[in-house]
């Protein structure tokens, strides 16, 4: 498990650097990578993913409640 998150974090520093250079490849790829790990790390732990993500987001902005959002962009 430790590793596996080792693994996540070593992505997401590569994504930060793809985001950094505005390399459209390269943040492609890095996204993939974050969301392999992620969904990886959430297996282990026996965590589904998705039901997390719409449990938690269920297709309205959380903040506002609407959809779409209707909270004011600064
Ligand atoms: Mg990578
Ligand atoms: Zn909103």
């Amino acid at each position: 498990m430790e590793r596996t998150f080792f693994w996540f974090i070593e992505e997401v520093g590569e994504l930060a650097e793809a985001l950094r250079k505005g390399d459209r490849e390269s943040m492609e790829e890095e996204f993939a990578d974050v969301l392999a790990w992620l969904a990886s790390l959430a297996n282990l732990v026996d965590i589904d993913l998705e039901e997390a993500a719409k449990k938690k987001y269920p297709g309205v902005c959380p903040y506002c409640g609407k959809k779409p959002c209707e909270c004011e962009e600064d």
